[in-house]
């Protein structure tokens, strides 16, 4: 396994090598056609690939620093407290609700014991079905990226009812295109949330 070739995300690299440019840009792909997506193929620019850099750096931020950490602290983003992990909201958004999961310490997922991935399980359901409850809400999205922040956040997504536009994987691109929604409207949205998963 020392074999540099044997590096499955070397052989990976050098396969998608032959299908850059000179500039190292891919061209674009089928996802520019979908009718989905945000922007016109037209004028789009790929970005060039660069070299792959192993260890990779670390990314992640102490406590202080930490975005997830401080709205924990704050009762009004708070919707649910529970054992490992509890749910949060960011401090405005421009779709019509975002909750977050997230662990109450400054953990990664990759921390959790299997109490923690049943807790994890059944809050991505019950807040699910919570912003799903909401009025005016078309569907709704999960992702894990935990924000470059080193700090385990499951994001709930809505999108809009009858906006088609936003509809699937796009859809945080459009939000963050978009101006937030008025702080009184997602207050009360927020307390119909927390009242689902009390
Ligand atoms: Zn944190």
């Amino acid at each position: 396994m020392n074999d540099r070739a044997a590096d499955p995300a070397d052989v990976w690299r050098g396969r998608v090598q032959d299908h850059l440019d000179a500039a190292g840009r891919p061209p674009l792909g089928g996802m520019a056609d979908w009718e989905v997506f945000p922007f016109e193929r037209d004028g789009l620019t790929p970005k060039a690939m660069g070299e792959r850099v192993v260890p990779e750096p670390d990314r992640s931020r102490d406590a202080a620093d930490c975005r997830t950490c401080r709205s924990l602290t704050v009762p009004a983003q708070v919707l649910h407290t529970g054992d490992r992990l509890a749910v949060i909201r960011p401090g405005g958004t421009s779709l019509p609700f975002v909750a977050n999961i997230v662990a109450r310490q400054h953990v990664l997922i990759d921390d959790l014991d299997d109490d923690g991935h049943a807790e994890l399980g059944r809050l991505i359901g019950r807040t699910y079905a919570a912003v799903s409850a909401l009025d005016g809400v078309g569907n709704v999205h999960l992702t894990k990226w935990e924000n470059g922040s080193g700090h385990l956040s499951v994001n709930v997504m809505a999108r809009p009812l009858g906006v088609l536009e936003l509809r699937g994987s796009n859809l945080p691109v459009w939000a963050d295109m978009l101006p937030d929604i008025p702080q009184a409207e997602y207050d009360e949205r927020a307390e119909a949330v927390r009242a689902a998963l009390s």
